[in-house]
């Protein structure tokens, strides 16, 4: 735990105007309600039921809950009644299994649509193409318990910072397209959340509005 990093890091984003999500996954609870005294809210977790279980003791009245990871249909319903964000919407199978479970809650799910922005293949996301599929179906235009607030991306794991610019830029620029054109009548579209503790800086300068960091506030995860 390194709270002189938290502070760094808080006092870098203020003057971009953007959120930190402290990724908490793997950490105790102890962890949580230390940064929590220092001022952070928002927690990121990328299992519903380590998640859950921090929930359960900690509540969401000085908490704030994000999931940040993959997710397994079958996990939304533990989350649906108390999650703030879901950052990770990778599928239009995973988008309908939320309005669904939003709906049971009786709750509108903040979700971020995923994007594939990695020219590695291993990372979870949509192409173009697909969220083109996903604007246009049905399930997205009559969707009543899912707010979509933005985009998420994760660039590749490397050293080559031009490569990371690249694909920040690239999610970037569609998030500003679909601003003026999907979303033109939405206040809620709002976030694009890029930006891990390796390459936050890179991603503040692409226009990030909240970065994701575990290891580099929390220290290293086993
Ligand atoms: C673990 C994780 C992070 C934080 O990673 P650090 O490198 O520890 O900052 C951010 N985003 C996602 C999706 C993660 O799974």
């Amino acid at each position: 735990m390194n709270i002189e990093a938290y502070h760094k890091i808080v006092k870098e984003l203020e003057s971009y105007n953007a959120k930190l999500c402290a990724v908490s996954k793997t950490k105790p609870v102890e962890d949580l309600k230390m940064l929590q005294k220092e001022g952070q809210k928002v927690f990121g977790e990328n299992k519903a039921q380590e998640m859950t279980a921090k929930f359960e003791e900690l509540g969401d009245d000085d908490y704030s809950w994000h999931m940040i990871g993959h997710m397994q249909r079958n996990k939304v319903k533990y989350i649906a009644p108390y999650v703030d964000l879901i950052h990770g919407v990778d599928s239009l199978r995973l988008f309908k299994q939320i309005e669904k479970e939003g709906r049971k809650a009786e709750r509108k799910l903040k979700v971020l649509i995923q994007m594939h922005i990695a020219e590695e293949d291993s990372k979870f996301g949509f192409d173009r193409k697909e969220l083109e599929e996903l604007l246009n179906s049905d399930a997205f235009v009559d969707a009543e318990h899912v707010q979509v607030c933005g985009l998420m991306g994760m660039a590749t794991f490397t050293e080559d910072e031009k490569q990371i610019g690249r694909e920040f830029a690239s999610i970037s620029g569609l998030y500003e397209e679909l601003k003026k054109n999907t979303f033109k009548d939405s206040d809620s579209f709002n976030e694009l959340s890029i930006g891990m503790s390796g390459d936050y800086k890179i991603a503040l300068d692409h226009g990030s509005t909240m970065v994701r960091i575990g290891s580099k506030i929390f220290g290293p995860r086993n």
